[in-house]
């Protein structure tokens, strides 16, 4: 029993601290809102990782159909102009899309995912469900800071 309960005890003080990215929580937390940190966190991860996926598999789709038409001299007024260019911003799109998936999987890395830019408080978790990339608390976005 009392194995049990020592190997339970370093097991969850392994995920802890290699959870927490050598960050050294600011504000001591409770044990149950670390954890419940750590939840929310895999969460945040999970949503970014998934668009990050989504965001990769249009680059790429994109990125071949550029290489398709690159071979061809278009003149002007082709329609194929047309779709290169709309290929062209798409990719655009994307890849600042990524830039920005990738500032906030940094940020969770950071552990400073939740905090708000502004005004340094913790970005509710509605929000950031609903824009995985934002870095400023409903309220200071309201105020439009
Ligand atoms: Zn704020």
């Amino acid at each position: 029993m009392i194995d049990a309960v020592d190997l339970q005890g370093s097991t969850m003080d392994l995920s802890r601290a290699t959870g927490s990215g050598g960050v050294m929580m600011a504000h001591p937390r409770t044990e149950k809102e670390k954890v419940a940190v750590s939840e929310r966190e895999a969460k945040y991860r999970q949503r970014l990782q998934k668009e990050i996926d989504e965001v990769q598999r249009g680059l790429a789709e994109v990125e071949e159909r550029l290489a398709e038409k690159g071979d061809y001299s278009l003149g002007e007024g082709d329609p194929a102009i047309y779709l290169w260019e709309m290929n062209l911003a798409r990719r655009e799109r994307l890849r600042a899309r990524l830039e920005e998936l990738q500032a906030a999987m940094a940020r969770l890395d950071r552990g400073t995912y939740e905090q708000c830019s502004v005004c340094g408080g913790r970005i509710e978790e509605d929000r950031l469900e609903l824009l995985p990339t934002t870095r400023t608390c409903s309220e200071c976005a309201r105020k439009g800071r």
